[in-house]
């Protein structure tokens, strides 16, 4: 069967070799006798599937050992509560607003953190671009510095993440990386804390990846609640509550898949690197000599993941999008908030739904010039 290439920001398309595992395994995981929805996360058979997932994850993102991994639940906005919960302690936090995932963390922060700090904003500008770090207003002994590492929503991506302690600060990183999780690896020395979504890049909706430097555990807040308690977690290997069984089973399946990835020497999460910067590349360098389409981020703040774009002619995006669906290109409407269209190049788009997309949108041109 061939199926639509599907460009939705999130949740999102999961590869099809991982959808036919898991509709193998649906009723019957290894001789077991049941599936996977219907074990108990206590019971040998489940634990294996955690402990497989948490070791893949490690090895691909090359986690360093001093780090934890926990599988949560709530979600990327759940999280901009549980950070600050965590880590605020009674110092100021600063946040680096570059899109609407930063600012919804930044305002979520006012209710628990003793002080929250804009360091730099890319709002005067519509958020096209990443502020200098140069020019960062961090604060001195800060609790931590968040930054969204790629904006879902505008199609910002750090290509670098900063180096704080260079630009004078002794605060831990928080990066939000829900949108670029696995498309390229992370530079773990300047990061204290990842979150993210599992619905974008990993799996279903419903799992929460944390990824925490031990020394940032044991600082919670009283009033946070013991699920979201990262020591807690961590002491309980993930299991202090029920987990998000399903969830961790398929982005197991995923980090299998991630494994078996090769592009030439690279396999992996550098396989991905090279594949998402090609699909990136040609995807705007299309949409750059176009006369009828436009992306309106600076070169080098534009996102590998999530390329919104806009018709010159906006009377056109309803025949646009309807031209598409015939075609078997779906899910390419723009957030609400941006308007226009948006493409997610996320790790499970080939380079063929790229092309197949490009090739629409010549003929669309073509069609309406
Ligand atoms: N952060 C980013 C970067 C996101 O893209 C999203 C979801 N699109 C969220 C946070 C919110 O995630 P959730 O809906 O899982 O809470």
């Amino acid at each position: 069967m061939n199926r639509p290439y599907n460009f939705s920001a999130g949740p999102a398309a999961i590869p099809e070799e991982v959808l036919q595992r898991a509709a193998a395994e649906m009723l019957d995981w290894h001789g077991s006798g049941m599936g996977v929805m219907e074990m108990s996360h206590r019971g040998k058979e489940f634990i294996a599937i955690c402990e497989q997932a948490e070791a893949d994850l490690r090895e691909l993102l090359a986690v360093p050992a001093h780090f934890r991994i926990l599988f949560m639940q709530g979600g990327g906005l759940a999280e901009n509560a549980i950070v600050p919960l965590n880590l605020s302690r009674a110092a100021a936090v600063d946040f680096i607003v570059t899109g609407s995932w930063s600012a919804k963390s930044r305002k979520e922060a006012l209710k628990y953190a003793a002080e929250v700090h804009t360091a730099a904003s890319g709002e005067d500008g519509g958020f096209t671009s990443i502020p200098d770090p140069a020019g960062w207003r961090l604060s001195r002994g800060a609790s931590y510095v968040h930054l969204c590492s790629n904006e879902t929503i505008h199609g910002v991506e750090f290509h670098e993440l900063p180096d704080l302690a260079a630009l004078g600060s002794d605060a831990p990183l928080v990066i939000d990386f829900s949108s670029h999780v696995a498309s390229r690896p992370v530079d773990w020395s300047r990061v204290g804390l990842a979150f993210g979504g599992a619905q974008k890049n990993l799996g279903p909706a419903g799992l929460t990846l944390v990824v925490v430097r031990e020394d940032l555990l044991g600082h919670a807040l009283p009033a946070c609640p013991s699920a979201f308690d990262y020591q807690i977690v961590a002491d309980n290997k993930s299991m202090f509550n029920t987990p998000p069984t399903w969830g961790i089973y398929v982005a197991g399946l995923t980090f299998q898949w991630l494994k078996r990835q090769r592009e030439g020497d690279a396999t992996g999460v550098a396989a991905m690197e090279l594949r998402n910067r090609a699909k990136a590349e040609r995807f705007y360098s299309y949409v750059d000599q176009s006369q009828l389409y436009l992306n309106k981020v600076a070169p080098p703040a534009r996102s590998r993941m999530n390329i919104p774009f806009f018709l010159r002619d906006e009377s056109r995006n309803e025949a646009f999008l309807a031209g598409a669906r015939e075609r078997g290109l779906l899910q390419l409407k723009g957030h609400k908030s941006v308007g226009g269209m948006r493409a997610s190049l996320y790790n499970a788009m080939p380079m063929a739904g790229v092309e197949a997309l490009i090739a629409y949108m010549r003929e669309f041109e073509q069609h309406h010039a």
